[in-house]
């Protein structure tokens, strides 16, 4: 746990900063301790039960952080960057009854000029695949290591391995909102305060998210690709951005179940790797997903009650009115039913929404071992969240982060510990492969 500690300080370090409190979430951060989500933990990374400030990657310019910062790190000597460039295929080597080997990748370049790239010839080295939670188990189907019956009926060849597990355990913390307008004047903000229940439901909420917004824009463009590819017209699109616009949103309060018992699966849709497979998340199947929302709202409803929030929310609006004004938008393709107007149970189901924190795919235990290493293939690891068992409620990056630093140290430690030429890191690439596509 000491390396964990030091890993996500090492982060930290570079990427997270304490919000200044606008007044919206202030209110919001009082009618959290109001509502009994105690106690007050103040500013914390630390995901404990109650309410407390959490970090954020905008310093206090206003400037944006992410993990590309964290290259100031690398040396530039040591290390290279390929952008645009996809990956077909991570190869194989197969010979007689030893198991399967890693030995590199095919990409394509922004041209559309496929590349072989290989490892060279280093026992240590390996081939380390981060595609994320989705990407990570659709490249490890692609290259031919999954569930055999998928594989076949999509005419993935050779089966590499038959790995059953591999897309199993698909998960994502279910979501649920509720659109407030304010009388006062609100400032934009951004997730600040955080409530953790004790039921394992995490609390949070967003400020000043009018259109045109960039953050609401990029919320609801999964919304409506959906839309777009599903029986609504562009006009149906048109309609909803009008329809958030009169509501006059100024703060968006949401619930998220951390943890979800209801698993999911990722199957492939065709060959190509820039297209997106199937995926399967079974919100709120098991009903103790379902028990955490209904707790979750109704502190939520406590919440929009309390008096700290109070002047951030017109007198004549109830909370149950604001909740039934989701029931009229279309952030899902969930059939509505008029009992979910008075039942937060059928609430929860016909208004849940995803958060983006979907993991597993390739978790440990059932895909990789705890060093993160493919079952039954030498030099081939997965580091990404598709390894999670669970996501954490909130800040999912920060652990995915925090778990490359943790693996790059100890995989730099288990290299100067055996011994072989560890300066030879390097790749043959650029050997141009016309032929290797499993696209073509
Ligand atoms: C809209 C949105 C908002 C989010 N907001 C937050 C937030 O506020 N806070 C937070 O903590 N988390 C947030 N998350 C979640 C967070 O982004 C993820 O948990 C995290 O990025 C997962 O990291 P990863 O390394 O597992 O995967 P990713 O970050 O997805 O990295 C995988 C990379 O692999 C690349 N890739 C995939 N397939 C291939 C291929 N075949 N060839 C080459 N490259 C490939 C992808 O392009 C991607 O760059 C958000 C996610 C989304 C989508």
């Amino acid at each position: 746990m000491d390396e964990v500690e030091a890993a996500y300080e090492w982060v930290e370090d570079k990427l997270v900063f304490e919000p200044q409190l606008v007044g919206w979430q202030s209110a919001f951060k009082h009618g959290l301790l109001e509502a009994g989500v105690l106690p007050y933990n103040g500013f914390t990374f630390k995901h404990i039960v109650g309410t407390k400030i959490g970090g954020t990657i905008f310093d206090p310019d206003g400037h944006r952080h992410s993990a590309a910062d964290l290259l100031e790190y690398a040396n530039p000597e040591t290390i290279a960057v390929y952008l645009h460039a996809l990956v077909h295929k991570i190869l194989f080597t197969t010979e007689g009854d030893q198991r399967p080997r890693a030995y590199g990748v095919i990409y394509q370049d922004a041209d559309g000029v496929f590349h072989k790239a290989e490892l060279a010839k280093n026992t240590m080295n390996e081939v380390i695949l981060c595609a994320g939670a989705i990407g990570s188990p659709q490249l490890l189907m692609l290259s031919g290591v999954g569930p055999r019956v998928d594989l076949e009926s999509h005419g993935v060849s050779p089966v590499i391995l038959d790995h059953p597990m591999v897309g199993k355990g698909m998960g994502d913390n279910p979501l649920n909102t509720v659109f407030v307008s304010s009388p006062r004047p609100v400032e934009a903000s951004l997730i600040q305060v955080v409530g953790i229940t004790k039921f394992d439901t995490f609390i949070e909420g967003f400020s000043s998210v009018k259109l045109p917004n960039n953050m609401m824009h990029t919320f609801f463009q999964g919304v409506l690709s959906l839309l777009n590819e599903t029986s609504h017209s562009t006009l149906a699109v048109i309609d909803f951005y009008k329809q958030l616009n009169v509501m006059e949103i100024d703060g968006w309060i949401v619930n998220k179940v951390d943890g979800p018992v209801s698993r999911g699966h990722l199957e492939l849709r065709n060959m190509n790797p820039d297209d997106n497979p199937s995926v399967t998340f079974n919100y709120y199947q098991e009903a103790e997903d379902l028990e955490k929302c209904v707790k979750g709202l109704k502190t939520i409803i406590k919440v929009l009650n309390s008096n700290a929030f109070s002047s951030y929310k017109y007198p004549n609006a109830t909370a149950r009115e604001l909740l039934n004004r989701m029931l009229s938008l279309p952030i899902n393709l969930r059939p509505r039913h008029e009992s979910a107007k008075f039942n937060l149970t059928q609430f929860c189901i016909d208004t849940v929404i995803t958060v983006w924190h979907y993991h597993g795919g390739c978790q440990v235990g059932r895909v990789v071992d705890k060093n993160y290493k493919v079952f039954g293939i030498d030099a081939l690891r997965v580091i990404d969240g598709s390894t999670f068992l669970k996501s954490p409620g909130t800040n999912p990056q920060a652990t995915v982060m925090m778990l490359g630093r943790y693996m790059g140290q100890k995989i730099l430690r288990e290299r100067n510990a055996s011994g072989e030429n560890n300066e030879d890191y390097s790749i043959i690439k650029d050997d141009t492969d016309k032929s290797s596509s499993s696209s073509k």
